[in-house]
């Protein structure tokens, strides 16, 4: 069994990448995608262990991108090189809007009266990436709150009065830089979307015409029906269907890494072949 979805403390995991492939490694599975969001700082570290300990780590990246709907668009990249320019470029623009973000959201939050620091925030979160999870920390540290989720259900998600967007690509930008390295572009979760059957069909078959290669079917936060009905969605569009935890270790403690929430998430090894085929078919296309 292998994981293609994945966090590490290079952005809002809590284990290391070693920790996370020596874990990935006594559990048995077979391989791991790192898919750290908007940065692939973790992944020299995660395949040198991966080499030591024979697990075969598949360099990754998640997205945030914009799009015209209402819910959440991420795309998971696969087998890119992390050392292409515009990739690099690219993604430290984006971490260098979310430190921007965290700084707004600290000052918001000392508005209220709670004292937390930036530096803090900034150090809590160790790794590049910094995102909403490093402050929840912060508020939990601080006492101003009793746990992470009571973080973002009073402070930090959209609505709340510590909540600032993120600056995100564009979808077609996104999807271009994923491919251009080489990688294999993967529409994360599509529930997050928020879309029905008929519109989430639509979003596919344009994002299909930007170069997606696949949908991530099996994710924790889908049910049986969902998992189905992406599956066949995938088969009918010609696209590849993946899956993976999300795991963020103790960030979201219900998210077992290689199985999900209840045993929810289960994906055969087989499909590593198929990814990797498709990275080299889209490589030798000139994609
Ligand atoms: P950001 O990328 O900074 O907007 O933060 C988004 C991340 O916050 C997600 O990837 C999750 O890891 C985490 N997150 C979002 N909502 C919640 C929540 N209600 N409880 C715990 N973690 C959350
Ligand atoms: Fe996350
Ligand atoms: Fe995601
Ligand atoms: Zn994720």
């Amino acid at each position: 069994m292998i994981d293609l979805h994945t966090h590490s403390t290079a952005s809002d995991g809590t284990l290391t990448p070693e920790a996370l492939v020596d874990l990935a490694a006594d559990q048995g599975l077979a391989a791991i995608a790192l898919t750290d969001h908007d940065t692939v700082e973790g992944v020299p570290a995660a395949l040198a262990r991966g080499a030591l300990c024979g697990l075969h780590v598949i360099p990754g990246v998640e997205l945030s991108v914009h799009w015209d709907g209402s819910g959440q668009m991420h795309i998971l990249g696969y087998y890119l090189r992390t050392d292409d320019t515009r990739l690099c470029e690219r993604l430290g623009w984006l971490r260098d809007r979310r430190r921007e973000r965290a700084q707004r959201i600290v000052e918001k939050l000392r508005g209220l009266g709670i004292q937390i620091s930036f530096a803090r925030v900034e150090g809590l979160a160790g790794g590049e990436s910094i995102g909403r999870p490093h402050v929840a920390r912060a508020l939990l540290e601080a006492g101003a709150v009793g746990s992470l989720g009571e973080a973002f259900g009073r402070f930090l998600s959209p609505g709340r009065p510590g909540y600032e967007s993120k600056e995100e690509l564009g979808v077609e930008e996104g999807i271009g830089l994923v491919k251009a390295s080489g990688g294999a572009a993967v529409l994360a979760h599509p529930a997050t979307l928020k879309l029905n059957p008929a519109a989430l069909a639509g979003c596919l078959k344009e994002l299909k015409a930007f170069g997606l290669d696949g949908l991530e079917a099996v994710w924790s936060g889908h049910s049986a029906q969902q998992m189905a009905q992406f599956q066949a969605l995938a088969c009918n569009l010609d696209l590849l269907a993946t899956g993976g935890s999300d795991f963020h270790g103790d960030n979201k403690p219900e998210i077992k890494l290689g199985t999900g929430r209840r045993n929810n998430v289960q994906v055969p090894d087989t499909l590593l072949d198929v990814l990797r085929q498709h990275c080299h078919k889209g490589a030798a296309a000139g994609a």
